[in-house]
């Protein structure tokens, strides 16, 4: 419970009858949900209504609302604050500033420089500190919650003279004036991506010197690793330490073994990651696809992998065609195809089924959809990841229980996140709480149809708020811009 507010004794709606899933991971049971403002007061059987208006949802699961640890809506959430593709899955939460990409700080005039063209269009990057883009946010009140990470690629590009380099001690000095500000703001950490070119020439003193500010502020450090494919264990040796010598949450973000000849794989990242959670904090994310989706890139065009355009700046007509064809049309190779497509985005068919399932039932992977807003033609990720976890895969397919799958999108997300008043149904915490069905609950989007919402989410409360119901945006917003609650122990998980 926050310090700043006390709970209401009065209910004003009780939702009545429903099957709670509480989010910390324990067994389903049938009891009543009472709220009070934006808070949750009680839960219990047969609570007394006392006045308060009744909803019943008998036949329905009562869960937290899902926190979306892994996205790219930074500045979606004020350009286009409806943020229909989270509310209408169920999100009440959604983590930006991921994969080294955020926008506080950063302008562009003509051009929006990759990868940080995945955020928006010149225009929408006006802030000038971390403290202006958290304070829009609290002014437009998007949809769904914000809670942000400050990313180390946006760090380089303002501190780093030469990006071909590391950053030098004094540019270290000035990366983390900016980041403790931001900490100071409430962000909830750093975000990595040397992946991307911005930060590939990064070294590890760089990124051990940010790590050990995000330990110290009790934050999360996530990494885009530098290599999903052949390289991946180097790339987790990479990750871990950066973060071992301070203890730093990690969150190794979307994790996958890409590429077909890494496919089968699973099993022994997974194996090192459990090794290494012995001896310092480490997390993962995942979304529900075999797919990947970034901006368009030659290197990634292996010949091997099918890509799917979903937009290009010079041959806009290509979208939703494979690289494949394209290239034979134009008697070229993949990657020069690739090039001649950029900039844009691409979806990429790389990974295998049973690596994907085996690392979303890990018990440390929690699920963060990756969806890009900007994509004219998204990746289906934006549009159905929860609802896919709990349709497809825990109902259907069996993966896992459901209890463990709305655990991996609420209970364990608020925890890595230190989101601590958020991710279950208990009294004194705030009431994001989703209502869905789980006989029908799926996600509808598609490759082919990648905005089609998903089905059975019947209602969405966003701090208390109605904010979807029945396929519906309502007339309220009630998001907030979340700042981490507490430190993180940064003691080694179980
Ligand atoms: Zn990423």
């Amino acid at each position: 419970m926050s310090a700043q507010s006390s709970p209401p004794r009065v209910a004003d709606l009780v939702l009545k009858g429903g099957l709670v899933i509480d989010g910390g991971g324990g067994p389903a049971r049938v009891a009543d949900v009472a709220l009070a403002g934006d808070t949750i007061l009680a839960v219990g059987p047969a609570l007394d209504a006392l006045g308060a208006r009744v909803i019943d949802v008998s036949g329905l699961v009562v869960a937290p609302g899902f926190i979306d640890v892994h996205t790219h809506d930074d500045l979606i959430c004020i350009t286009q604050p409806d943020m229909t593709p989270k509310i209408s899955q169920g999100v009440t939460t959604v983590v930006a500033g991921n994969c080294g990409i955020s926008a506080p700080l950063l302008r562009f005039d003509d051009t929006v420089d990759e990868p940080f063209n995945l955020l928006g269009a010149p225009e929408d990057f006006a802030y000038a500190t971390f403290a202006d883009y958290r304070r829009a946010i609290e002014a437009i009140a998007p949809r769904v919650n914000v809670a942000a990470l400050v990313g180390h690629s946006a760090l380089r590009v303002l501190c780093v003279d030469d990006l071909s380099r590391p950053a030098t001690p004094a540019e270290r000095a000035r990366m983390d004036v900016l980041l403790r500000d931001a900490l100071a703001e409430g962000a909830l950490g750093l975000s990595s991506g040397v992946f991307y070119a911005p930060a590939w020439a990064a070294d590890l003193e760089e990124l051990q010197s940010l790590a050990r500010t995000v330990a110290e502020a009790g934050g999360v450090y996530t990494a885009h690793i530098r290599d999903e494919r052949e390289g991946i264990i180097e790339a987790l040796q990479e990750a871990f330490a950066v973060t071992e010598p301070s203890q730093a949450h990690l969150v190794l973000s979307h994790h996958k073994c890409a590429g077909v000849r890494n496919w089968g794989r699973a099993a022994e990242t997974l194996g090192l990651i459990d090794q290494t959670r012995r001896r310092q904090p480490v997390s993962l994310d995942c979304y529900p696809y075999t797919a990947g989706s970034t901006i368009i890139r030659p290197d990634l065009a292996d010949g091997e992998v099918e890509i799917l355009i979903n937009w290009s700046e010079p041959h806009p007509e290509m979208a939703g065609r494979t690289l494949a064809a394209i290239a034979s049309d134009w008697d070229l190779t993949q990657a020069q195809a690739a090039e001649r497509l950029m900039p844009g985005g691409a979806s990429y068919f790389q990974m295998a089924e049973a690596d994907m399932q085996a690392i979303l039932s890990h018990d440390c992977c929690m699920i963060g959809s990756d969806g890009l807003p900007h994509d004219k033609r998204p990746h289906p990720r934006l549009w159905g990841t929860f609802p896919r976890v709990l349709g497809h895969y825990a109902r259907d397919e069996k993966l896992i229980t459901l209890e463990a799958a709305v655990h991996k999108m609420t209970g364990l997300a608020a925890d890595t996140f230190g989101l601590n008043e958020r991710g279950r149904i208990a009294p004194g915490l705030k009431a994001d709480i989703t209502v869905f069905d789980a006989e029908t609950i799926l996600d509808l989007a598609t490759y082919e149809l990648p905005t089609r919402p998903a089905l059975g989410i019947a209602q969405v409360y966003v701090n208390g708020v109605l904010s979807w119901a029945d396929g519906s945006l309502t007339d309220e917003r009630a998001g907030r811009f979340l700042r981490r609650d507490t430190p993180i122990p940064s003691a080694a998980p179980r």
